[in-house]
């Protein structure tokens, strides 16, 4: 299976997860009663429609280029993210809405151990299938993925948050500890979300691979670049899983176009070695363009 098939099916599986763990969410709702509950489970709707978003987006993204999109369609994954941390700065507000009230009129619960355990088993699976995510989402360049595992995390200390909060309330008697331990939660969600919504607008503003990615990237240039004089004006950007570098490579003026392309195929094909989905553009120059003093046997970056 290639890990554009696994993806695809991490994406799928998501939904039908997602779907079970509402199923079990609402039934732990059902059997106490319980506020907090409903609004863990309120909360796992918006997972649903966020996996759903995410396996269209990876879909998207995996589309080719074309004759309207050249570049490709890997942004597709941040609208599914930026949807997402939308959604769940929905959900945290959803919440708090449903914390007001029960603070109005706190009551004890039905079933409260048989709900908290399905509650708690629903949280379980969740953990599992986020760090899968997140691992996965990491490991390949998926945003969309990484977010979707980010939010089903966040999902896990919502439940874990409101379990406590309910066993704390049943054996203490005291019905406004759940309330007060859902509005932590759901400021955590709202905190999520933001930070969620910010690393894919970064993404759609065309960010730059890190700092140590960046020093990696001038190592494998300055390795396979003999024959040349200079480099300069290197910029990187990331769109989804691909990375965009571009560059000036200074030679001899004198050097033929044959000789130059050598230089640059070579750089090339040590660049995809290094991170398999980059698009590299290399523009050539004579040595009158040469930042730097002549004379330099290493090539350096200006
Ligand atoms: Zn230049
Ligand atoms: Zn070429």
């Amino acid at each position: 299976m290639t890990s554009k098939e696994k993806i695809q099916r991490l994406a799928a599986w998501s939904i039908a997860v997602a779907f079970g763990v509402m199923g079990l969410k609402y039934l732990a709702y059902h059997l106490t009663g319980s506020v907090a509950l409903y609004s863990d489970a309120l909360e796992s709707v918006v997972n649903v429609i966020a996996a759903a978003a995410a396996f269209w987006a990876i879909r998207v993204s995996h589309k080719p280029a074309d004759q309207d999109h050249p570049y490709g369609h890997h942004k597709a994954e941040y609208f599914s993210a930026v949807l997402e941390g939308v959604l769940i700065v929905l959900a945290a507000l959803l919440i708090l809405r449903e914390v007001w009230f029960a603070w109005q009129e706190p009551r004890a619960l039905e079933q409260p151990w048989l709900g908290l355990a399905i509650n708690g088993a629903a949280a379980a699976v969740n953990a599992g299938w986020a760090q899968l995510l997140i691992r996965n989402g990491r490991r390949h360049r998926y945003p969309a993925l990484l977010a979707d595992g980010q939010h089903i995390m966040t999902d896990v200390i919502t439940s874990v948050g409101v379990i406590i909060g309910l066993v704390g309330a049943v054996l203490t008697g005291w019905t406004i500890l759940d309330p007060a331990l859902a509005v932590i939660v759901a400021l955590n969600i709202l905190w999520q979300g933001w930070h969620v919504i910010g690393s894919s607008l970064q993404g759609l503003m065309d960010v730059a691979v890190d700092h140590e990615e960046t020093l990696r990237i001038r190592d494998v240039i300055s390795a396979n670049s003999k024959g040349a004089i200079e480099v300069h004006d290197l910029k990187t950007r990331i769109a989804g899983r691909a990375v965009f570098i571009e560059f000036h490579l200074v030679v001899e003026a004198e050097m033929s176009v044959g000789d130059s392309h050598v230089i640059c195929d070579r750089i090339e094909e040590a660049l995809k070695a290094e991170i398999p989905s980059v698009r590299v553009t290399i523009h050539v120059e004579p040595d009158d363009e040469a930042k730097l003093p002549k004379g330099t046997t290493a090539v350096p970056f200006a």
